[in-house]
């Protein structure tokens, strides 16, 4: 960040008095531009046992599987994005939704929060963030071919609550070594 998004005067990154961290200050106006982090809101669609996962047709990660996720916009609830990117990656429907698993990645400044959901309808296919779409039961996910570790840490969780057929809510942690997340 360089310009002042209110008046167009050079910022400074500096430490406001009573603050105890440095943020980006307009040396015009005085406007202090606060930046925080990002949601992401994410969804395990789940049919009859089977997980539906996307095929990315964007970067990072082109070609790779994942679960549909995107950024929160303003104004919108945290289901209600859950339910809007799985209808744009995937084409399906989801209801039944269940909060299920939050993830701090600090180190990008992102929150990742996944529910978990029923198709209700498969819809007319992947939109144009997908290559394709495609159901999988438990032993065919493409461990090796999953696009970000916070997407394979749900899916393995998923799988392993399962198996346990009790699905509690729970805070992880995505390290800096090898984590990655949406841009
Ligand atoms: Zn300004």
């Amino acid at each position: 960040m360089k310009f002042c998004s209110d008046c167009g005067s050079l910022l400074e990154f500096a430490t406001p008095a009573g603050d105890d961290r440095g943020r980006f200050i307009c040396r015009g106006c005085g406007a202090i531009h606060y930046q925080n982090p990002r949601v992401v809101v994410g969804c395990i669609p789940e049919y009859e046992g089977r997980i539906l996962l996307c095929r990315r047709a964007i970067e990072p990660c082109y070609g790779k599987w994942t679960l549909p996720a995107g950024y929160l916009e303003n104004g919108e609830s945290v289901s209600a994005c859950a339910v809007r990117e799985t209808r744009e990656e995937t084409g399906a429907c989801v209801d039944d939704l269940t909060p299920y698993r939050l993830f701090n990645i600090c180190h990008i400044n992102q929150i990742y929060f996944m529910f978990r959901g029923r198709v209700a309808d498969v819809g007319e296919g992947p939109g144009k963030e997908s290559l394709e779409v495609r159901f999988y039961a438990e032993a065919e996910i493409p461990w090796d071919q999953i696009a970000f570790r916070v997407i394979s840490e749900t899916l393995q969780t998923f799988l392993r609550d399962r198996r346990n057929g009790s699905f509690p809510f729970g805070i992880g942690d995505i390290g800096s070594a090898i984590g990655q997340g949406i841009s």
